[in-house]
């Protein structure tokens, strides 16, 4: 009797102690289908995921039937681009780049302009920010090249499928250097000591093909054709002028300045709910004894991590960018104030696990707060961030306290150990939120007893606070038009990322930086067709 046909894919489940290789696969596969072993297709491992719920740690492996897709990843690669150019994009974040890229599969030449440096000099910047607190406006954690995914956890997940081609962004990290596991697993990450290459990597590749990469090159003023009917170029800071058909404005949610410009060249610009707060740090055996149970220390198991919601006063308190094994470190972009952010390395191996902890700003908070405007987010970022570096007591020392003192409302007079290269100082980060002029540290509170009920142990006299976290989203957004994507005012402008409200995180970015540039491709095709 012939075998019945088989399935594209099957999932499978594995214990920690079931053997996972290739040979071990296959047998397991050949069972669950009740086929022979001879009788199977080549296999492939389409994703991989851990599964901790209910007590209960297991992989569940999806593997397709048949050999691994044909496609080169990242299809089509950039190709040569017809000179000059006639895009800028400012910004090398992950929105710039990808918009550069987009261009560049369609031929089309761009510039891509950054305030900061290429990722080596960067890397002594963030030496000095760590090891003497000082901030260059210009090179930091969320400045230079690769914009604030470089040094980061490079967690590569986002909620924002709908909106565009996540496979496409994975593919083209992998094909520039990134591990391969991105590829499979459900929640892939690339770590900051491999982040710096493949960004390298991507520019590099960018070069060769004719795209222009400057750096130190901040640009202060957007240029308009007379009578406001379109954009018309750059003015950088050294006062040199760019002309250009399109600019993309994909400079991140901490580069306020651009807001500034952007609004001196009349492009409209409004403020949107953010998130402010703090990052818990908690030894890292603890997270992985509450989330693993008896599995914990388990040597396939990775440094484990969690995500956490709640719901007080109708605003959302959540936990954010969650960085198993990894490090607290100063985001600030601006001298005299404090902003802190997590990362980690691609073996997540620090002994310490940290989240940011933060609490939904809405609109009617800001009114509440007694700020108004398009920069009414903003002003309540820096109130907050200038407070809290006053409370550290200078050269970035973040002002902290023990989760136990925090929830009864009093300061700490001593604060665990912590991953935190500047410092802590021990005192009272409810005091720092409270500055914000609204129930921040208040909601926190009642989140954080809600979050203990559900892990055990996650309210620990060894968990720290440390303040503040306040670039965890972006509070002004640039209204663009649905279709065209252009700044609804001003044609030839098309806001990008982050900053401008459309992106949360490195995947997102990147995938509104695809869109932007192939909009720009066809636009300009259209137009010399
Ligand atoms: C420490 C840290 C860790 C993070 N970890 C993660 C993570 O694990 N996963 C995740 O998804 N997200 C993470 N994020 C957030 C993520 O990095 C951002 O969401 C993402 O980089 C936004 O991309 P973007 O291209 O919109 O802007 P950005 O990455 O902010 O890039 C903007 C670029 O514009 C440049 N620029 C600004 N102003 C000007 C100007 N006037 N002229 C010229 N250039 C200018 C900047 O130098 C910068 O390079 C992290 C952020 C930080 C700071």
């Amino acid at each position: 009797m012939p075998n019945p046909p088989l399935p594209e894919e099957i999932s499978i489940e594995l214990g920690l102690d079931d053997a996972d290789d290739d040979a071990a696969l296959r047998a397991r596969a050949a069972r669950v289908l009740g086929v022979r072993e001879q009788d199977l297709p080549e296999l492939c491992v389409r994703k991989r995921s851990l599964d901790a719920r209910k007590g209960r740690v297991r992989f569940h492996v999806l593997l397709g039937l048949g050999p691994p897709p044909a496609a080169p990843l990242g299809d089509p690669p950039p190709r040569e681009v017809e000179l000059p150019a006639r895009v800028v994009i400012v910004g090398d974040g992950p929105a710039g780049m990808f918009a550069a890229y987009a261009l560049a599969r369609r031929g089309v030449a761009s510039m891509v302009l950054d305030r900061g440096k290429p990722v080596q000099p960067r890397r002594r910047d963030l030496k000095l920010l760590n090891q003497q607190g000082l901030v260059d406006p210009d090179s930091n954690y969320c400045f230079g090249e690769g914009g604030a995914g470089t040094f980061s956890d490079g967690k590569l997940y986002t909620r924002s499928h709908k909106r565009g081609n996540v496979r496409d962004v994975i593919e083209v990290l992998a094909l520039h250097g990134a591990p391969s596991a991105i590829l499979v697993e459900a929640r892939p990450h690339i770590g900051s000591n491999l982040l710096p290459q493949v960004v390298t990597a991507l520019r590099e590749h960018l070069e060769r093909v004719g795209v222009e990469l400057r750096f130190g090159a901040r640009v202060t003023e957007l240029l308009v054709e007379p009578g406001r009917r379109a954009v018309a170029g750059v003015r950088l800071a050294d006062g040199t002028e760019i002309a250009a058909q399109a600019v993309v404005l994909a400079t991140g949610h901490s580069a306020r300045d651009v807001f500034e410009l952007a609004a001196r060249a009349g492009v409209a610009l409004e403020a949107k709910p953010f998130a402010l707060g703090v990052r818990i740090e908690h030894p890292q055996p603890l997270v992985n004894q509450i989330q693993y149970g008896k599995a914990a220390g388990h040597p396939k198991l990775p440094a484990a991590a969690y995500k956490l919601v709640a719901e007080v006063d109708r605003r959302g308190v959540f936990s954010f960018c969650m960085c198993p094994g990894g490090w607290v470190v100063p985001a600030s972009t601006e001298p005299g104030a404090l902003v802190v952010n997590g990362m980690s390395l691609s073996r997540r191996d620090s002994p310490f696990a940290n989240s940011g902890l933060v609490v939904a700003v809405e609109l009617e908070d800001l009114a509440q707060a007694g700020l108004t405007g398009p920069f009414a987010g903003v002003e309540l970022q820096r109130r907050i961030e200038r407070a809290a570096f006053a409370a550290g007591g200078g050269a970035l020392a973040a002002p902290a306290t023990r989760a136990t003192d925090f929830v009864a409302g009093r300061p700490s007079s001593s604060v665990p150990k912590s991953s935190y290269v500047p410092g802590l100082t021990a005192g009272d980060v409810g005091a720092v939120l409270d500055g914000a002029g609204l129930p921040i540290a208040d909601r926190l509170r009642r989140a954080l007893r809600e979050f203990d009920r559900r892990m055990r142990g996650y309210l620990s006299d060894e968990a720290v606070l440390i303040g503040v976290e306040s670039r965890t989203s972006c509070p002004v957004r640039m209204p663009r038009h649905p279709e065209t994507l252009e700044a609804v005012d001003l044609p030839g402008l098309y806001p990008a990322g982050e900053g401008a409200g459309f992106a949360g995180g490195i995947v997102s970015a990147a995938v509104d930086g695809l869109r932007i540039g192939e909009q720009i491709a066809a636009r300009l095709s259209r137009a010399s067709a």
